[in-house]
């Protein structure tokens, strides 16, 4: 790993006044849509112009993106305001494309990076095209080997200029956020790739335009480099991701309120922070598991009552506490605490289970 992490290149997010910002539509609809997009976006806080040509969509007979045209789009976005611009690439026919357009930036989507055969296409697409910036988007589950696998077969072709972006991950459990972040799995990627280039997706993240702020916010305290946000210049009429996107003058404000906080916190206050976030997200686990738990002891409650048995199993209880305790041991866990805990749980549960009856 160490070898992966000294071959990274960080030249092109080092000269760039950081954080690095790529912002644009979800899609490219129309090219009026995409010029007037970029008109908006203001380039003294906004380096790079974003837009998906090919959609990878989960459900078919959605939108799948414009195309080939899209890219004659962005190259006059290139040409007229000087940005760089970034496109979604999944196989090799799109990576010949978008650098038959000069396309600055590649990023490879979440369900890609999933995919090592799509990968190694792409790398092998790529050999010899050592100038462009390839980010590589979290896979879909929280797999951390497979997401450097991907790293390792791009660093493999000779591509240098690496970054990845944390997009969130898929959660089959009730979430407030469309894809949930792990802050926490991304602080172990720092540590292994120290050198590597981050860059947080606040938009897909949340799915939704109100936690936009507050998921860049928490980027910062975890000294991110750049932000990649959706943006449209009309995001209630946008064809696909129409719940997340804003307007360039809405990303203004919000990025105007960034370098704001930035002023206002030392090193140490953000340091604090950025532990207080991963105690906040474990936290956020530990209730949605308590809920689950709860749900499940009523569910036993109904039963026990139809099938007339004992709300309280003297020997269940000892079971539970006898195998916790056990568990916690190797975790480092002191008893007293998970007696604590469970005889709690516990107690809540004879509680709902008698409301039953
Ligand atoms: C996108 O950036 O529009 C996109 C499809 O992202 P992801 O791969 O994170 O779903
Ligand atoms: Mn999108």
């Amino acid at each position: 790993m160490e070898k992966l992490n000294n071959s990274i290149d960080r030249s092109w997010i080092d000269k760039c006044n950081k954080p690095l910002i790529i912002s644009g539509p979800c899609s490219a609809e129309n090219e009026q849509q995409i010029l007037e997009t970029a008109k908006r976006l203001n380039p003294s806080y906004v380096q790079v112009f974003r837009a998906g040509i090919w959609k990878p969509r989960t459900k078919p007979n959605n939108f799948e993106g414009i195309g080939k045209k899209g890219l004659e789009w962005l190259h006059k976005v290139k040409k007229n305001t000087g940005l760089m611009v970034a496109t979604e690439v999944a196989n090799a026919e799109h990576v010949k494309l978008a650098i038959s357009f000069e396309i600055d930036v590649l990023w490879i989507g979440a369900r890609s990076t999933a995919s090592p055969f799509t990968i190694q296409e792409i790398a092998d697409a790529l050999e010899g095209e050592n100038n462009k910036i390839i980010l590589v988007k979290n896979p879909i589950h929280p797999d951390i080997e497979l997401w450097m696998g991907a790293l390792e077969r791009l660093l493999g072709k000779g591509i240098r200029k690496l970054g990845v972006i944390h997009r969130g991950f898929y959660t089959y459990k009730n979430s407030k956020y469309r894809n949930q972040p792990n802050w926490n799995l991304l602080c172990n990627f720092r540590r292994i790739l120290p050198r590597i280039p981050i860059i947080c997706d606040p938009s897909h993240i949340c799915g939704n335009k109100e936690g936009i702020l507050d998921i860049a916010k928490k980027a910062y305290h975890f000294q991110y480099e750049g932000l990649m946000i959706e943006s449209h210049c009309d995001p209630d009429h946008a064809w696909s991701d129409a719940q997340q996107q804003i307007t360039p003058e809405k990303l203004l404000e919000m990025l105007k309120e960034l370098t704001y906080i930035k002023k206002c916190y030392t090193k140490s206050k953000r340091d604090l922070n950025s532990f207080r976030i991963l105690i906040d997200e474990l936290d956020e686990n530990i209730i949605a598991l308590l809920a689950e738990r709860m749900n499940i002891s009523k569910k036993l409650g109904v039963l026990k009552k139809s099938s007339n048995i004992a709300i309280y199993q003297p020997t269940r209880l000892k079971n539970i506490m006898d195998k916790s305790i056990n568990l916690g041991k190797n975790l480092g866990i002191s008893e007293e605490l998970l007696k604590g805990v469970f005889k709690l749980l516990h107690e809540e549960s004879i509680k709902i289970q008698n409301q039953i009856r």
